[in-house]
């Protein structure tokens, strides 16, 4: 069945500027006491793969009505905004997408990006997350350009398997290769991710941790998720995390380590042997939400304060409607205090929200 999915543009609201300014002293919290951290920007909402998962081809096909270029906020615009979210407290950014490594010269972005530094002086988190399918031809001008490291998606090593999951006949030696070539470039610490569905590609699980056990690089597997309303999720596709950890643990011992950072969302395990680390982003069985403090951008410009929400805040609007930059604070700043999402924990206490309710996708807003 062809089913046609227009991003859920129409439910978004155009932030309100009025009252109080609202200072950026980079303490915000929202309604459940969540910093606003992590700011995740979306440059473009298109790919070169359709995984089946994200961007299946039989709603994303040749037709499918991709944002204008005029739509998408400029660099320039991108740049304006990310420094009001790192007046209020942002201090890691994630460029993301669709594939971001399309969107042209976007290291003369990273380079924008990169020159900004928190309140207290310190520099930007910068990172990016890619298919890997450019990597090997762009890894070093992504580097010199002041990019901090790089999170490279991969699902199987496989060639077939792989091939079926892009829908788009890429091998994953390709991937591999911008994989060594991130390496070489010093984009360190590498993460993978793998998304694991079950019945899919769950027989990929210790060959993959094989594969990059002592490799320098951080091998993490997500739990497939119901994101957007496109992808037919199904809970039986669901290979919990504890399942992927014991899986790996029977042929490698496994020992849990801290967490970084409070607010990061994949649980890590050290290979008893002392030879690297693998995560698991349970986003399914084990909600993190009680400590997110991820805002996203999308590619229009669109304030999503959760994954799974339905609708978003037209920064756009007030960008191009001539707001200055104290209003478009302010404006952040009563969003984000305003912000209760909690739809992982939520889903954990009841049965998923029915496929038919608006959603946005995950390749317009970025993952
Ligand atoms: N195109 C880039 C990539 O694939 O790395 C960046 C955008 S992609 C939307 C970001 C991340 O979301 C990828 O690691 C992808 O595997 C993950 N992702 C997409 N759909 C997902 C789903 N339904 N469940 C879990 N992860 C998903
Ligand atoms: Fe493209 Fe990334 Fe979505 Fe795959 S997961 S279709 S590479 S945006
Ligand atoms: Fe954050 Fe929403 Fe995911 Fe919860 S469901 S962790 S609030 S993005």
């Amino acid at each position: 069945m062809s089913r046609r999915i227009i991003p859920v543009a129409d439910v978004s609201a155009i932030p309100s500027v009025a009252g109080e300014p609202l200072a950026a002293r980079g303490m915000l919290a929202d309604t459940l006491s969540r910093p606003l951290r992590d700011l995740r920007i979306s440059v473009t909402d298109r790919c070169n793969f359709r995984c089946v998962y994200c961007m299946p081809r039989a709603v994303f096909g040749n037709d499918y009505p991709f944002l204008p270029h005029s739509a998408l906020l400029t660099f320039e615009e991108i740049e304006r905004l990310a420094r009001v979210f790192v007046a209020h407290g942002v201090d890691k950014i994630r460029l993301t997408g669709g594939e971001p490594l399309l969107r042209k010269n976007i290291e003369w972005l990273i380079e924008r990006l990169a020159a900004l530094t928190t309140p207290d002086g310190r520099p930007l988190d910068l990172t990016l997350t890619t298919n890997g399918s450019l990597l090997a031809r762009k890894a070093r001008a992504l580097k010199e350009a002041g990019l901090t490291r790089v999170t490279v998606s991969l699902d199987a090593l496989d060639d077939a398997l792989f091939k079926r999951m892009n829908d788009a006949d890429f091998a994953p030696s390709a991937v591999l290769d911008g994989i060594a070539a991130a390496q070489a470039a010093g984009l360190a610490p590498i993460k993978v991710n793998m998304v694991v569905k079950r019945g899919t590609n769950d027989g990929e699980i210790l060959p993959m941790a094989r594969h990059f056990k002592g490799s320098g690089a951080v091998l993490r597997f997500i739990e497939y998720m119901d994101v957007g309303t496109s992808n037919g999720w199904n809970m039986t596709e669901v290979l919990p995390s504890a399942d992927v950890v014991a899986r790996i643990a029977e042929h490698f011992p496994l020992v849990p380590l801290e967490a970084h950072t409070p607010s990061e969302t994949a649980q890590r395990w050290g290979y008893a042997d002392g030879s690297g680390e693998i995560g698991v982003i349970s986003s399914v069985t084990r909600a993190f939400c009680g400590t997110c403090t991820r805002a996203r951008l999308s590619t229009e410009g669109k304030l999503y304060l959760c994954l799974f929400a339905s609708g978003g805040h037209d920064l756009r609007a007030l960008v191009r409607g001539g707001a200055s930059d104290e209003e478009i604070g302010t404006a952040i700043g009563r969003i984000w205090q305003a912000r209760d999402d909690r739809y992982s924990q939520l889903r954990g206490n009841a049965a998923p929200a029915p496929a038919n309710q608006a959603r946005v996708e995950m390749s317009y807003i970025g993952g």
